[in-house]
């Protein structure tokens, strides 16, 4: 494979896609999935390559507009809220998908330092896909499964980052799926998986705990507070939540500021529009000034209706959200990712030469600087108008 390491999102399609299986996705010294042929088994029929979203533009099937119709919106029910990163709608379209004898494929965590796709096909499970992980997840053979469950004739929901929605698209070829609807996130970009490890590892010496579990955003300080929580356990069976802001915590200030994410992500060809999914998922920023209403700091999702078909499954959930017409104008001035990738840290290069010979506290000390989440918004609108008007 041709695929430079600096165009590789790590989906994982090409993978999926070989038909000999000679393709296992490995993290790579910097802590990103990549896939690894297998010479012995390849015979060069060269089908990763084409299915690549990096080779091709891939569209949505269903027709996605650039000027998709644009909500503010919660769900009612103020638990599902609470573990939820945003407003919470992910779940309502989940459960709706389920309650119709579907499945449901989502990112989990399956151990302390790793995230995988999976497929969830009951209402109770659904938990372990809420919430957003801020880490790279491993995409395992998840297109395939997610065809032959679409030829049984089910109905599946795949809920991805953009360039994940992009590969499914890409390994299912030109059928169209009646039953398949998407969600991509707003996405600024994914961590290193290796950084993530180095951070959990240095907090479980430091506590002389283990971490059981991480929650990359836990709102009981408010939504905006904005709060990574690990939960951990110590030898004698005690447990502890240990939480902290996004200006306290390392991982966090480390992931705001773009300088351990893959680098693909400063260049993505799928967060943009017109956007790749039937629904694009993100945070409503700005609610309190657009849409005061409906801002309680308990979480507000940015809901872009790109395709008729998302926006059936979408009216499906009414009774159990909470909803206003927004724009999109209003949502991308909170949220530059819908239209643009996150730009790159000019010192990322630096930062993982230093990775292996530094701590994680050490690094943030060398490579960050504070900020307020309202200056990181600030700074991403500053750096999109330029691009607009330059
Ligand atoms: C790496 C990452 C970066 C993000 N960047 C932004 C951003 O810049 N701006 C913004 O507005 N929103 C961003 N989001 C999305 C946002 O945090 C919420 O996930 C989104 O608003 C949906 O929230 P919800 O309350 O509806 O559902 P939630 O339950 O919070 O969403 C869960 C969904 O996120 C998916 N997911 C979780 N972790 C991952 C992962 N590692 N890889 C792929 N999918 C994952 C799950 O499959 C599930 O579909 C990001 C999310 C992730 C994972
Ligand atoms: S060239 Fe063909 S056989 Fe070889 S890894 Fe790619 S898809 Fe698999
Ligand atoms: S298909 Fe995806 S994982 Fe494979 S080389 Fe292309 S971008 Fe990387
Ligand atoms: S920013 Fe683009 S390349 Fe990076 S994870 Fe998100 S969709 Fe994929």
């Amino acid at each position: 494979m041709t695929i430079p390491v600096a165009k590789c999102s790590s989906c994982g399609a090409c993978a999926n896609a070989c038909a000999r299986g000679a393709i296992t996705m490995q993290l790579d010294k910097e802590g990103f999935y990549r896939p690894v042929v297998d010479e012995s088994v390849c015979s060069k029929c060269g089908t990763c390559e084409r299915v690549c979203p990096w080779t091709r533009i891939v569209t949505n099937p269903n027709e996605s507009s650039a000027s998709p119709k644009t909500i503010a919106a919660y769900v009612k029910d103020e638990q599902v809220r609470l573990e939820s990163s945003s407003g919470g709608i992910f779940s309502a379209l989940a459960e709706r998908v389920i309650e119709d004898g579907g499945a449901v494929v989502g990112v989990a965590q399956v151990a302390p330092t790793r995230f995988e796709q999976i497929i969830v096909e009951n209402k109770a499970d659904l938990s372990k896909l809420r919430g957003s992980k801020y880490v790279q997840a491993n995409v395992g053979m998840a297109y395939k499964q997610v065809r032959a469950l679409l030829l049984e004739g089910r109905k599946v929901l795949f809920s991805g980052t953009p360039c994940q929605v992009a590969a499914l698209y890409s390994v299912l070829g030109k059928n169209h799926f009646e039953n398949l609807w998407t969600i991509d996130i707003v996405c600024h970009g994914t961590p290193s998986v290796k950084v993530f490890e180095k951070y959990i590892h240095e907090l479980e010496n430091k506590s002389s705990a283990t971490i059981l579990f991480s929650c990359f955003r836990d709102k009981r300080e408010g939504w905006r507070s904005f709060s990574l929580s690990s939960f951990l356990k110590f030898v004698s069976g005690e447990g502890k939540i240990h939480s902290r802001n996004f200006r306290e915590d390392f991982f966090l200030q480390i992931f705001l500021q773009n300088i351990c994410l893959n680098r693909s992500c400063t260049d993505c060809h799928y967060g943009k529009l017109p956007r790749i999914a039937d629904i694009t998922l993100g945070d409503y920023w700005n609610v309190a000034d657009v849409h005061p209403k409906l801002d309680d700091d308990k979480g507000t999702s940015v809901v872009l209706l790109n395709t008729s078909h998302g926006e059936g499954l979408f009216s499906s959930i009414a009774d159990c959200t909470v909803r206003c017409n927004s724009t999109l104008e209003k949502a991308i001035a909170g949220n530059p990712c819908i239209v643009r990738s996150s730009k790159e840290n000019f010192r990322r290069i630096e930062f993982f030469a230093d990775l292996d010979r530094f701590s994680v506290e050490d690094l943030v000390k060398k490579y960050c600087v504070p900020l307020s989440l309202h200056k990181i918004v600030l700074l991403k609108i500053r750096n999109f108008m330029r691009k607009c008007f330059r």
